[in-house]
């Protein structure tokens, strides 16, 4: 078992893909998830139980699925938005779901057509879904708190809603929950804000994990605000794929490879191989022609002085 001090999930697959105008055969996703897990990712979101008229993209999810259900010991999850994608993720496997509920009730109706209670209803019935199951097959529930941070529609959102939702989908019995940072609003002072005040109103048990994006450039810097204030878990995309739909052009996710740098150099163990991960991200950019890759260290490299948190 590998040391880790963060762990960090690996949304490319999900995140990265779904706004791409290139379609990833199932073998490629297949080897995608493979690579990074033998770079020693612990977690990887490897898909998106959408309606496939919706995301053709993720056609396939159940069978890329069932592949990353075999690798041993990795951490595998998948977004559902609703019931119904709960239900279908969970009959093909599904350990864990991520449901979005946008804390911006503008964002909630647009997306899901729902209001953000609404949404944590939704939720409230994969929980209680979850524990009609016997206990060896119980999968676990993330709420995942998007447009936490700011919304393109409503603008700025309050503190006082990111903590609301965080609460009541506590409430509703989930397993986990994220803040999400969905179209790149946030800065540093506001996550350590808003990340306390979540962490005060949920109390100390309860996992809350961080999802930013970069889309003006603050990722790495708010993933360090966010963990010194103590959080452990980040997603992150290779190559920063992804992106935001409300704002074209905008760069995506955070860096995997340029945050596991950062936490490395820190002296803070994520258990991935550096070497390993730029070479996964060599491995699939032609194919994905259409996609802009982004991030610096495979391009200057580790410095001469580099050496792991836990080498
Ligand atoms: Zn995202």
């Amino acid at each position: 078992m590998k040391q880790r001090d963060v762990y960090l999930t690996e949304v490319g697959p999900r995140d990265g893909l779904q706004i791409s105008k290139d379609f990833m055969p199932t073998e490629q996703k297949k080897a995608w998830i493979k690579a990074e897990f033998e770079a020693g990712v612990p977690i990887i979101e490897v898909c998106s139980f959408v309606p496939v008229k919706l995301i053709p993209q993720f056609s396939d999810a159940a069978e890329v699925l069932a592949y990353a259900n075999l690798l041993p010991g990795l951490g595998v999850e998948v977004l559902v938005p609703n019931y119904k994608g709960c239900e279908r993720a969970v009959a093909a496997g599904a350990r864990v779901v991520t449901v979005p509920v946008s804390v911006s009730e503008a964002h909630s109706q647009s997306n899901v057509r729902k209001s953000t209670m609404e949404q944590v209803e939704e939720v409230k019935r994969m929980c209680e879904l979850r524990d009609s199951l016997p206990a060896g097959k119980r999968f676990k529930v993330m709420g995942a708190c998007s447009t936490a941070f700011g919304c393109t529609i409503q603008g700025a959102v309050p503190e006082a809603d990111v903590v609301r939702a965080a609460v009541a989908l506590q409430k509703a019995g989930v397993d986990e929950i994220s803040l999400a940072d969905t179209v790149g609003y946030a800065n540093p002072a506001q996550i350590k804000s808003v990340f306390t005040a979540v962490r005060n109103a949920v109390g100390p048990d309860l996992l809350i994990e961080a999802h930013f994006h970069n889309t003006r450039g603050l990722g790495l810097a708010n993933c360090l605000a966010a963990y010194e204030v103590g959080v452990r878990h980040f997603d992150s995309t290779l190559g920063g794929l992804g992106g935001c739909p409300y704002a074209p052009n905008a760069s995506g996710n955070v860096v995997t490879e340029d945050l596991a740098f950062m936490f490395e150099s820190m002296g803070v163990s994520t258990g991935i191989d550096l070497d390993k991960l730029v070479a996964v991200r060599e491995m699939i950019r032609p194919q994905l022609p259409q996609t802009e890759f982004y991030g610096h260290l495979s391009v200057a490299g580790k410095p001469k002085n580099f050496a792991y948190a836990h080498a």
